[in-house]
C-alpha cells in the first residue's frame, strides 16, 4: 500500500535529522515541505514569530490545539524552561501516531503530553486529567471554525488568566473571521496582528496575539 504524506515526513525526519536536537528536526521538516510536499504547518516563516511569542511569554503551561504531525509542538516545547510543560490535542490517530514519533525523534517527549481527542471534549477535562489551573499561552491552530468556540469553552472553563496569551495561527488563510471579529472588537481581549505568509508559499497570512484581561 502507498504511503502516506505524514510517514514520508516522518522518513524525512529520520534520514535528515540529528536525534535528540529539535532544531535538525525543525529544520528537515521545512526542508521537505518546501522542496518534496507542501503540508500544514505553521512552517519556518511564522515559526519565527511563534519562537519569537514562546520566548517572550516564557510560560509554564502551554496548550496547544491542533498537532497534526508535531512540527509546531517541537518548535514550542524546545523553547520551554525545565519543569514546564506543553499538551497538544490532535483528534486524528494517524496523525498523532506520526507527531508521537516525531517528538521522540526530538527528544522532547518528556515536555510534551500528547492527548488525543476533540478540542471540545478535551477542554473542559484539562483541569482534572492534568492538574493545571490555567495555561500561560495557548497556541490555535486545529479547524479554523473551532477558534471561536473553542476560545469561549476556555472562557468558561477558568482555563485564562489575566495575562494568558492566545496566539492563533492562519487567521487570513484559510482565514477565521468570527474568531477575529470576536478577539479584536471584545474589551477583554488586547489583540495584535503579525502579518507573514501561509507556510512555504508568498500567500499572505498571520498570526493574531491576544493577551487575556481578565
Ligand atoms: N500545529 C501544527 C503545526 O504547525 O505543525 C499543524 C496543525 S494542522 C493545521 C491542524 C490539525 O488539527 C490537524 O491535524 C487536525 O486533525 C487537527 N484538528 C482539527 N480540529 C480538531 C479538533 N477539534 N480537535 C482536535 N484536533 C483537531
Ligand atoms: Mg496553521
Amino acid at each position: 500500500t502507498r504511503s502516506t504524506r505524514p510517514q514520508r515526513l516522518l522518513a524525512a525526519v529520520q534520514k535528515n535529522a540529528t536525534r535528540g536536537d529539535p532544531r535538525s528536526v525543525v529544520r528537515a521538516i521545512d526542508q521537505f515541505c518546501r522542496h518534496k510536499e507542501w503540508a500544514m504547518n505553521v512552517g519556518d516563516e511564522k515559526g519565527c514569530i511563534l519562537d519569537s511569542v514562546v520566548s517572550e511569554a516564557n510560560p509554564t503551561y502551554v496548550l496547544e490545539l491542533g498537532t497534526y504531525c508535531g512540527y509546531s509542538t517541537v518548535r514550542i516545547a524546545s523553547l520551554l524552561s525545565p519543569n514546564s510543560k506543553l499538551i497538544t490535542v490532535e483528534f486524528n490517530p494517524e496523525y498523532a501516531k506520526i507527531a508521537r514519533q516525531v517528538i521522540a525523534w526530538a527528544g522532547l517527549q518528556d515536555k510534551i503530553h500528547l492527548v488525543e481527542g476533540a478540542s471540545g471534549d478535551l477542554i473542559p477535562k484539562m483541569q482534572e486529567m492534568f492538574g493545571v489551573k490555567t495555561f500561560d499561552l495557548v497556541f490555535l491552530d486545529h479547524w479554523k471554525d473551532r477558534y471561536l468556540p473553542d476560545t469561549k469553552l476556555m472562557e468558561k472553563c477558568g482555563l485564562l488568566r489575566k495575562g494568558s496569551i492566545l496566539l492563533a495561527d492562519n487567521v487570513i488563510c484559510p482565514g477565521t473571521p468570527d474568531y477575529l471579529e470576536y478577539i479584536r472588537n471584545s474589551p477583554q481581549y488586547e489583540s495584535q496582528y503579525f502579518k507573514s505568509h501561509l507556510e512555504y508559499t508568498k500567500v499572505e497570512d498571520g498570526l493574531e496575539k491576544s493577551v487575556f484581561l481578565g
